[in-house]
């Protein structure tokens, strides 16, 4: 979309900024001209044990090899915690909001430590060690969060799995890193639902012990009370061990390039990967993005709403700010529970400054209607976050403008699990906006477009997007399979870290992320990306959320399909179609014409919420027979509906 809007840096977004412009010019330029001095001297923003002498040694090149800070040695959950005590005991580190509105908790950062601390001890006390694999398959409670920084505090390795994945996903997650002992709780609360955890761990522990992985220890939080079965010998009360612990466990001094923890991909493109993470690069990394992206003060209350089973709860709910001894707020429940204010309500009932959401959350919100959103006041909001997918302009408008009533700048963070943080987004104080961009990139990232061919585009231009240097938060390898590594991310083009995501740099030096390159379609010749032709359609104001996948054309090589989500209340009809492919026309010209559009009451989702279109270019294409690896798709009925009514039918 050529019309582009820009929104300029507003005087009261500067005021108090961390960082302007100019600053941002500065650092960015010393961060790329000399890495050893930049980040030796933000390396110091995290505490350690014995300082590094060395900063960066690294290998885009051969086997890989990616080294920062080798000799120094630290701990997270010390610099996410201990550090703070002195100055900070007393205040509250966690909020935790409950699925049901009325249930909330606080807790400061000393009740922080002891609960860590007892949770650490607890897994010492059931044969826990340095290097070992914890799987964590947690709901949103505070538990989850104790439970990873207990396990960082010994130096065991976490890995993470979403509480909504099936008994299968979590024991081949189990599986491939050879995790012993499991964290779980007795049920989770979604929407007012209870998903059974420990019955899927049950499960899930069957089939992991079928294929040669035996879990010895299964610690079980209680959270609704639910009754469940029990394991005698292998199963324990995390309340009953937590009493019978101390309240003090010393940090275990870790090398900056030990193992922090495997997040397995969300598996938007395939089979996930064990996505490997280590302590002092990853820490130095999302504190300051943290920081920065999000203008973090003092006393600002934050809130990203992902689920601590992605990156995001990660990086951005936990170690982040809390190393930055920031007050987090973690949310139990969905943003359309009871009602679709809920969102806004908490926002004013915590007096949040800075909100962090997704793409997917935001249109959803947008399509039930603007008069949830202005029935609250959100006086307190300053920052408004977007990450996970691209956000089509019309929705950044409407986030901007509805949600934070002009005021608040959206910052649209571009990353993934690999990065460990956030490489692409603005800076409040000191970016230019433009809806839908992700606009510069951050200190020490050098991206670069590169065409099919492997050739670099300089200046204005639209291809693949690559990293050209190596920054301190990416991962280090594919658990337990580094030639995987090898293969995904630096065999496409030679020296490079590919990213699979498709980019425009526009005239400013802009980022305009326009969706994975495996979805680029290809009409008549004209490459384009799906992102595009989405936000056409999202931009009419009857559409809530659409998809666009290519399928084989006769003449035009590929066609069209658009997969189109209405707004509340409104209903499929032939005009509408007619009016959907006239509206694309206009927005992007004739040649982004669509050929066929399908109504869809909802479209086929990762469980973090992500579409999936390798889905529903099979079903575009008619051969559904071969739907591929759908483990990870949230409700798998959606496909049901879809296939019915495809437009292709043989
Ligand atoms: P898998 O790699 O297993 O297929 P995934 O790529 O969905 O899953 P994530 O690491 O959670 O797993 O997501 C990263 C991807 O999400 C990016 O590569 C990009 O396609 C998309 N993305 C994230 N943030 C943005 C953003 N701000 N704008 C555009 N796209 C984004
Ligand atoms: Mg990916």
């Amino acid at each position: 979309m050529s019309d582009e809007i820009v929104h300029r840096v507003q005087p009261a977004w500067k005021k108090n900024a961390l960082i302007d412009n100019d600053t941002y010019l500065k650092w960015y330029a010393d961060s790329i001209k000399n890495p050893d001095k930049f980040w030796g001297k933000h390396g110091k923003r995290i505490d350690w044990f014995k300082p590094y002498t060395k900063v960066k040694n690294t290998s885009f090149t051969g086997k890989v090899s990616i080294k920062w800070f080798e000799d120094g040695l630290t701990n997270v959950s010390y610099n996410c915690i201990d550090r703070h005590l002195k100055k900070r005991g007393n205040q509250v580190a966690i909020i935790w909001e409950g699925d049901n509105p009325y249930d909330e908790k606080k807790v400061t950062y000393n009740e922080l430590h002891e609960h860590v601390c007892r949770f650490a001890n607890v897994l010492k006390k059931h044969g826990v060690k340095k290097g070992d694999r914890v799987t964590i398959y947690m709901p949103m409670i505070l538990e989850a969060a104790y439970a990873m920084f207990a396990c960082t505090r010994i130096g065991a390795i976490h890995s993470v799995v979403f509480g909504g994945f099936s008994p299968e996903a979590l024991a081949g997650r189990i599986e491939d890193c050879k995790s012993h002992f499991v964290i779980t709780a007795d049920e989770g609360l979604r929407a007012g639902k209870h998903i059974p955890l420990k019955d899927n761990t049950d499960k899930a522990i069957e089939i992991a012990a079928k294929a040669g992985t035996k879990v010895e220890k299964v610690v079980v939080v209680r959270r609704t009370g639910a009754k469940i079965d029990w394991v005698e010998g292998r199963d324990v009360w995390h309340h009953e061990e937590a009493a019978s612990v101390k309240p003090d466990c010393k940090p275990e001094k870790m090398k900056a390039e030990d193992p922090l923890f495997i997040l397995y991909t969300s598996g938007s493109t395939g089979k996930p990967k064990g996505v490997l993470h280590t302590t002092g690069g990853y820490l130095v990394y999302v504190s300051m993005t943290h920081q920065y992206v999000f203008d973090y003060h003092d006393g600002d209350i934050y809130w990203c709403t992902a689920d601590v089973g992605w990156v995001t709860g990660h990086s951005y709910i936990l170690y982040g700010p809390l190393a930055n001894g920031a007050t987090t707020l973690m949310f139990e429940g969905v943003p359309n529970y009871p009602t679709p204010s809920r969102f806004w309500e908490v926002i004013d009932k915590h007096k949040v400054n800075i909100f962090y959401t997704a793409p997917t959350a935001i249109r959803a919100l947008r399509g039930a209607g603007d008069e949830w959103v202005k029935k609250t006041s959100r006086k307190s909001l300053r920052i408004l976050g977007s990450v996970g997918e691209p956000i089509n302009p019309e929705a950044w408008e409407w986030y901007f403008n509805v949600v934070g009533e002009k005021k608040c700048p959206v910052v649209d963070t571009w990353w993934q699990t690999e990065n460990g943080g956030i490489l692409i987004a603005p800076l409040p104080g000191a970016t230019d906006l433009k809806a839908g961009s992700a606009t510069r990139p951050l200190f020490g990232v050098v991206p670069e477009i590169v065409d099919g061919d492997g050739n670099t585009i300089e200046g204005e231009g639209n291809g693949n997007l690559c990293i050209k240097e190596p920054w301190p938060g990416m991962m280090r390898t594919v658990f337990g399979d580094h030639e995987r590594f090898i293969q995904t991310y630096f065999s496409t083009y030679k020296g490079k870290y590919f990213t699979g995501d498709g980019c425009r740099r526009d005239a400013d030096g802009y980022y305009w992320i326009t969706g994975r390159v495996d979805d680029v379609i290809n009409v008549s010749g004209h490459r384009m990306g799906t992102a595009e032709v989405e936000s056409a359609l999202v931009a009419h104001d009857k559409v809530s959320e659409a998809a666009v996948v290519g399928y084989p054309h006769d003449i035009k090589g590929q066609g069209i399909y658009c997969y189109v989500t209405l707004s509340e209340g409104e209903k499929p009809s032939e005009t509408l179609r007619k009016d959907l492919i006239a509206h694309v026309r206009k927005e992007i010209g004739a040649i982004a014409t669509p050929d066929k559009i399908q109504f869809a009451p909802a479209l086929p989702k990762t469980r973090s919420a992500k579409i999936m279109r390798r889905i529903l270019r099979k079903i575009a294409e008619d051969d559904f027979g071969s739907l591929g690896d759908t483990s990870t798709l949230a409700d798998p009925t959606v496909v049901d509906d879809l296939i019915e009514n495809r437009q292709n039918k043989r």
